[in-house]
């Protein structure tokens, strides 16, 4: 038996290790100082009691003969599939629930969606961004290309036609430079993928930070996604479901390569690979849908906003410039005085116990950035921007 060469050339995830191994150090040498993690990628407020009530309710069903759920559609319940279509038509973007795909989660989608294309296709990959997107590239054998994003371009490269791709993952809101692309900006890609035959996979799971009336939620708000874009979304950062998994992948019919219908391909890969996302789970999911569900998910965005917005305010009082926390729950910031990003982190937490997320951990484009997260306690964010602002 050969293994998967392709597996092995990933690299071992050394910035988060290293991160974790810093941390414990810390806390072993200075057992009496508080730790204030602004590191945290996941997210800290309970699910919304609608939620849990469709979740008990579910679970009773199953527990009845009439009621009892086995097997579930194939791509997912309709009620579900309805109710997230339903969730765009209040944007005014129509998508046809026949054309949604229920998943367990957008990481798993965003490297499965893979299975579609030739392993012989050129991966355009925007830097820094969520290393899913470079390893499952990687795993898969594929070639990988880069355009970054600098303080220039507003951490949102753009489509340069000397480049030649044929799948392309755009996060926006981006993860981790909270930079979101305006509608010209994604038509701009739409324009390029149509005319080079390429697929844009839209990695939209922050579409629910996004506050600014102008910009877009999804990336069929714009015309001519239709032939080009795959849109991947969950429920995780929008209301709270890191460990409860579930989200879904669009697949509209119109999109068709090498004379092949990809909506097709993803059926029956789906229903090959793939036997559902639970019952339970998926009436918990239709509960966030609701008018209470959106009011509790309009309250924790908040909520997470707030703390973004008391970062911000600590970093502008100390001088340092900041990007994202606007539309995204993510603050980037370059490393003041020319530090590297692991002096910075090493600094931050030395001197104010803060800890961070060197930019690099996201590409090398990251290289002498930090990342803050907004996803902790306001009482965690409070103490830490007030002593933020002593950062020189
Ligand atoms: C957290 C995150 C996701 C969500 O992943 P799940 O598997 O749904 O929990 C997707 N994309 C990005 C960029 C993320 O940061």
């Amino acid at each position: 038996m050969k293994v998967n060469h392709h597996a092995l050339e990933l690299e071992q995830n050394y910035l988060f290790s290293e991160i974790a191994k810093r941390l414990r150090a810390f806390q072993k040498e200075n057992p009496e100082r508080e730790l204030l993690k602004l590191s945290i990628g996941d997210v800290t407020r309970p699910l919304s009691r609608v939620v849990t009530d469709a979740m008990k309710a579910a679970a009773e069903d199953m527990s009845h003969a009439e009621t009892f759920h086995g097997y579930g559609a194939e791509q997912g319940e309709l009620f579900l599939r309805e109710a997230i279509a339903g969730y765009y038509a209040k944007r005014g973007t129509t998508i046809d629930a026949d054309d949604i795909f229920i998943s367990d989660g957008a990481k798993n989608d965003l490297g499965n969606i893979c299975d579609l294309f030739d392993s012989d296709n050129t991966v355009l990959l925007p830097n820094p961004v969520y290393p899913v997107y470079f390893d499952t590239s990687i795993m898969s054998g594929r070639k990988v290309v880069f355009i970054s994003g600098t303080k220039e371009n507003g951490f949102l490269p753009m489509p340069d036609e000397t480049i030649a791709a044929d799948i392309i993952y755009l996060c926006s809101p981006n993860n981790p430079t909270g930079a979101v692309y305006s509608k010209a900006q994604l038509a701009e890609w739409i324009a390029y993928a149509n005319k080079n035959n390429a697929v844009i996979l839209f990695d939209s799971a922050y579409e629910a930070y996004i506050r600014d009336p102008e910009l877009p939620h999804s990336i069929y708000e714009i015309p001519g996604a239709e032939t080009c874009a795959i849109e991947i979304n969950s429920l995780s950062k929008t209301a709270g479901f890191t460990g409860v998994r579930c989200g879904w992948t669009i697949v509209p019919k119109t999109l068709q390569f090498d004379g092949a219908s990809l909506h097709q391909m993803w059926f029956r890969r789906t229903a090959t690979k793939y036997n559902g996302c639970s019952y339970i789970i998926q009436r918990a999911a239709a509960a966030v849908f609701s008018e209470e569900g959106l009011a509790a998910v309009r309250e924790d965005v908040n909520y997470y906003m707030e703390n973004a917005a008391i970062i911000k305010k600590a970093m502008n009082e100390a001088g340092i410039m900041s990007t994202g926390g606007e539309n995204a729950p993510y603050v980037w910031f370059e490393a003041p005085k020319g530090m590297s990003s692991w002096e910075c982190f090493d600094k931050l937490l030395q001197e104010f116990g803060i800890a961070g997320t060197p930019g690099e951990g996201f590409g090398n484009a990251g290289k002498g950035w930090m990342r803050f997260s907004s996803f902790g306690t306001r009482e965690t964010v409070q103490k830490a921007a007030a002593v933020l602002n002593q950062l020189k």
